[in-house]
């Protein structure tokens, strides 16, 4: 925080990652907690600067493949980021984003990469791309349905201490079908949402955001009434 009052977001490689406008969560955050009379800063952390270790959230975006190797190579090489994400703050990061938090990905060749380690989770590539819609049922308290598009063709595999972040109801998630409905999507560790959801997906699933905001700043916040926004999902659930 910048201001005991002041919630910080970490925009890490909005120049890298960002596909679909992810880096729009950031936005969503920072002007959710303006509504609400409280003062929010965002640090867009491009890959010639040294990232800020501080934030209260960090936000990391999806990419295509060359993109999200050299951003997992940023990121190891950056040590005491890699600290703030584990032990300070609260991440949300989307499908590249998520992928590199993680221990290993294989390109489309099969080859390996490393990732951060910050996530006991594995990418290999799927046969086929993942695109189009997705609606999950989110298992963290009181967020409830997520929507947003998934294009992929990474399928995750969560280690035994990582849970997903929803179950899918319908499109692919984190797997492969036929297993849809049963599927996972996304990572959830203690300080790391992960997520293939894009939108950005935050301004797709406001709950989402807010329960973001309610980890960073510690304590629950009062509701906002947005009728717009609540028409717009009902296109999607
Ligand atoms: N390159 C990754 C994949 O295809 C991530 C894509 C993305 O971030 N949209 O799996």
């Amino acid at each position: 925080m910048t201001t005991d009052s002041t919630i910080t977001i970490g925009l890490l490689l909005p120049d890298v990652l960002g596909t679909y406008s992810d880096s729009g969560n950031a936005t969503v955050l920072a002007q959710r907690l303006r509504w609400r009379g409280m003062s929010a800063e965002v640090l867009r952390c491009t890959a010639g600067q040294a990232p800020p270790t501080g934030c209260d959230i960090y936000l990391l975006g999806g990419g295509e493949d060359t993109a999200q190797l050299f951003a997992a190579s940023w990121l190891r090489s950056h040590r005491a980021l890699c600290h703030a994400l584990e032990s300070s703050g609260v991440t949300l990061a989307v499908c590249a984003g998520l992928q590199i938090l993680g221990r290993t990905m294989a390109d489309s060749d099969g080859r390996e990469h490393s990732g951060a380690g910050l996530l006991d989770i594995t990418t290999r590539p799927r046969r086929r791309r993942a695109t189009g819609n997705i609606v999950t049922d989110c298992h963290l308290p009181g967020v409830g349905q997520l929507c947003g598009f998934e294009n992929h063709r990474g399928a995750t595999t969560l280690g035994p201490g990582v849970r997903p972040l929803g179950q899918v109801v319908s499109g692919v998630g984190n797997g492969e079908r036929p297993f849809a409905r049963a599927a996972g999507e996304g990572a959830l560790s203690e300080r790391i949402i992960g997520t293939y959801l894009h939108g950005p997906v935050l301004a797709r699933n406001p709950a989402l955001a807010d329960h973001i905001l309610a980890r960073a700043t510690g304590a629950a916040l009062p509701p906002l009434e947005l009728p717009d926004q609540a028409a717009l999902r009902n296109n999607y659930l």
